[in-house]
């Protein structure tokens, strides 16, 4: 990567170049990402690998412009925590900045530490939405737990959905997509099902009086919250974003995090709802927010784990070369592309590409969409 940045002169198909490249971003879940950018983790005082944020980090007045961390002054902050005499004095400067006692890794490469490593969306989302559901099925009295497994099972879920697990006896088995898609459809559901009974009275009466309205608000407050959430979730997972998509993104992100705390004693300080200040200035940094989200990652490197049984484990680092290198080839050869061997298109690849497209859209094979099935039956 190093020589990357300087440049190498590459042949490709006959032709030298001279190939640069450099980091363009890391994605990590939110432990692991702090490590790479040399922040401490988020059980630390300031554990926000963009900002100084500390136990205030869900306030609603924070002006994260004024505590973020900035490469250059971060640079002086490891400087001075490097120059440090003793080690409990360099122990007490890295806790005061919130940062490592070394510098991370990617250090030796080009870049700007807090800005290109934002925050998951698929993990930010994913772990909000399985909190909220915790809290609310812990709030339900039998009644209600009754009245929303019915509405749960009667939904009219879109059909390419795979079937879920009962959320009340197995959320704990709900894998993080699984979470998403019934984060999408509570509103609905609890619209249909949630009735003053539906709450077990003490939460009923929590709720009251931290929130300071009558039973009906506090039903309405309660599905108009999950409606929140599911709005944001739908605006943070769009693949396009308009300016004005942006700035609706920053309005319900605002009002998410002020719905979720004003209900909910847990969400206060959550780190999961911190990282929601910082994905508007994400989505200016990188288009959207799906760019930088990890569900690919994820995707890719299943694939990869499970190639490592079918080598011989001597190196795997080669072996997994080759095997990314004959994917790539093949991807190559059916999109027309010539094998100078040969000195002509690979026509046989190429209809196997017209034939099975949908084998080649992506890293792991979609699930079947109506469009999908539609080009099937047709070739
Ligand atoms: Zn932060």
């Amino acid at each position: 990567m190093k020589q990357l940045e300087k440049g190498i002169l590459m042949n490709i198909q006959g032709r030298d170049c001279w190939i640069i490249a450099g980091l363009e971003c890391i994605t990590a879940d939110l432990p692991q990402g702090n490590d790479l950018t040399g922040v401490k983790r988020h059980n630390a005082i300031r554990g926000c690998r963009t900002c100084l944020a500390k136990e205030n980090a869900t306030d609603i007045t924070l002006d994260i412009a004024s505590i973020s961390h900035y490469h250059h002054i971060t640079n002086i902050q490891f400087k001075n925590i490097f120059t440090a005499l003793t080690l409990e004095e360099r122990n007490n400067i890295a806790k005061e900045y919130g940062l490592q006692t070394s510098l991370p890794i990617f250090d030796q490469l080009q870049w700007e530490r807090h800005l290109q490593s934002p925050q998951d969306i698929y993990h930010i989302i994913a772990g909000k939405t399985l909190k909220l559901l915790k809290l609310m099925i812990t709030m339900l009295s039998p009644e209600g737990e009754r009245n929303f497994i019915r509405e749960w099972k009667s939904f009219e879920y879109p059909k390419q959905w795979s079937k879920l697990p009962n959320p009340i006896s197995h959320l704990e088995s709900f894998m993080m997509s699984d979470r998403i898609r019934l984060g999408m459809v509570m509103p609905f559901i609890l619209n249909r099902s949630l009735t003053i009974n539906c709450l077990k009275q003490q939460e009923m009466d929590k709720l009251q009086r931290r929130i300071k309205l009558n039973r009906n608000q506090v039903i309405n407050a309660i599905i108009k919250c999950w409606a929140i959430v599911a709005k944001c979730s739908q605006l943070t997972f769009k693949i396009s974003l308009t300016i004005d998509d942006r700035i609706e993104l920053e309005r319900y992100l605002k009002k998410e995090r002020e719905a979720l705390v004003e209900l909910f004693d847990d969400f206060v300080g959550l780190p999961n709802l911190h990282a929601s200040y910082h994905l508007s200035r994400h989505v200016r940094t990188f288009g959207t927010l799906v760019n930088t989200a990890v569900g690919t990652k994820e995707m890719v490197h299943r694939i990869f784990k499970n190639k490592v049984p079918h080598t011989n484990c001597k190196n795997i680092e080669f072996d997994l070369l080759k095997y990314y290198t004959t994917l790539q080839a093949i991807r190559h050869l059916s999109d027309g592309g010539i094998d100078p061997r040969n000195l002509q298109h690979s026509v046989e690849f190429m209809n196997l590409f017209q034939d099975f497209s949908h084998l080649f859209k992506d890293w792991f094979i979609m699930e079947s969409s109506e469009t999908d099935n539609k080009e099937f039956k047709g070739n």
